[in-house]
């Protein structure tokens, strides 16, 4: 396949946009080349500037998980816009897709909507730091929770008491206010809150991380948080902005029966619109201005067309309950078939996946948390990647992310793909 004219495309937005993207991860700085730049995509295909068809595994890192252009989506925000596309004033809409929400998502009394998931991290921190009046918080290295300055941290030279930047602009005073634990390991976290007592106000988690590749907690992890939390007046925040509305109904919160205090929304939530959220008991959610003292505002926050397609696409998972077995038996089938081509090809690798999550790295060893994740072969991966879009197939630019398994993918798509990744696996 060609990818001429994104080539040249790109070569015209890098000359006004930095990175020719307006988000890092859609360069290809991890495998080389150049991105595709897209013209279309319907159900389970894009269609770039070159006229390719390719099978999509990011979907918009998310938030498509009934394909593309999903009709009543579509449709929604068509007949919302006629009626105008922003007031600045409450709608009944608003209501609406809180309503739902509230009633899909365990333990939650309230949600806010904001405009996307870094804001919605965001704003739930400072919640949680007003609520506790406590200042630290604790988030695992490898987890992302949006590009906002508390959470762009890595580990520092003392680990146990403080993070440090991991971008410049970041100053040292907020990076010391966030301190740095290993997904998977509770010890780390206790010795963390140990060193640190009744100064953490919040633990934030992805309770299934996607943004290191997909790692599922293990047995015990999430629960172990959750006892943590209480026993020291933490608040646990479950960062849902992947798994919301995509790995059950209710979220991890109702997969794994553990309850956050705070729960934060992002992708699938807005049906592709620029939509955040962030939900907890009233007694929490009071908190924020203007009942409460904590501020947080948007003046497009709540907007008709986002909130819209956001109803549109609540009101079909909520509808249609056999949708999240359905995207787990595709997930299943394509691990066990990209298992078995890899296998037999002998390449290094483990397959990580939950639900509609999956993702394929290349070594042995079990990846449980961002040091085994770091351990894979990026070289084999770049061959992967590029080999696939040749083929046809649309994975992330990058080993660190999850693909997402949508609904309008068929067992032809997956058998095309299994195929692929068979030829794809003999040039490595
Ligand atoms: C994507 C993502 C975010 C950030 O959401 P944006 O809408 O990109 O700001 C936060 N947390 C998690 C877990 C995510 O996957």
């Amino acid at each position: 396949m060609l990818y001429k004219r994104s080539s040249q495309l790109f070569a015209e937005a890098e000359k006004v946009i930095p990175g020719g993207v307006n988000s890092p991860v859609r360069a290809f700085k991890a495998v080389g080349g150049t991105p595709i730049f897209v013209k279309s995509a319907k159900g389970a295909y894009l269609y770039d500037e070159d006229g390719n068809r390719l099978i999509d595994y990011i979907n918009s890192w998310g938030p498509m998980i009934l394909g593309h252009a999903y009709e009543p989506v579509v449709q929604a925000v068509i007949e919302k816009a006629k009626l105008g596309t922003s007031f600045g004033m409450p709608t009944e809409l608003e209501t609406q897709i809180a309503v739902l929400a509230v009633s899909m998502v365990p333990n939650i009394d309230k949600i806010r909507f904001v405009n996307s998931g870094t804001e919605a991290c965001m704003s739930a921190v400072r919640l949680a730091r007003g609520f506790t009046k406590r200042d630290k918080i604790i988030k695992f290295a490898g987890c992302y929770h949006g590009h906002s300055d508390s959470f762009l941290i890595q580990a520092g030279s003392g680990a146990i008491t403080f993070g440090s930047p991991n971008s410049p602009g970041v100053t040292a005073g907020t990076a010391k206010d966030t301190l740095l634990a290993k997904y998977n390991d509770l010890q780390n976290v206790a010795a963390l809150i140990e060193a640190n007592k009744n100064e953490i106000a919040a633990i934030i988690v992805e309770p299934v991380a996607g943004n290191m590749g997909c790692i599922p907690p293990n047995k015990g992890f999430l629960e172990g948080l959750r006892q943590l939390c209480t026993d020291n007046g933490i608040l646990l925040i479950f960062d849902e902005v992947m798994t919301g509305f995509r790995l059950a109904r209710g979220g991890v919160q109702e997969l794994f029966n553990v309850t956050a205090d705070i729960v934060t929304f992002g992708k699938v939530i807005g049906g592709g619109l620029p939509v955040g959220a962030f939900a907890a008991r009233s007694a929490i959610m009071n908190y924020l201005a203007p009942l409460g003292p904590v501020y947080q505002a948007g003046t497009l926050s709540g907007n008709p067309l986002a909130m819209a397609a956001g109803l549109a696409m609540l009101q079909a998972l909520d509808t249609d309950r056999a949708i999240f077995k359905r995207l787990e038996e595709k997930t299943a089938y394509l691990a066990a078939g990209i298992d078995k081509v890899l296998k037999a090809n002998t390449v290094a690798f483990t397959i990580n996946s939950i639900g509609s999550m999956i993702s394929v790295h290349f070594d042995a060893a079990p990846v449980v948390d961002f040091q085994t994740a770091a351990k894979g072969d990026n070289e084999i991966f770049k061959k992967f990647f590029h080999g696939l879009l040749q083929e046809g197939i649309y994975i992330a630019p990058s080993a660190y992310e999850t693909w997402f398994i949508t609904d309008a993918l068929t067992y032809e798509d997956l058998d095309f793909t299994i195929r692929a990744i068979d030829k794809v696996s003999k040039t490595f």
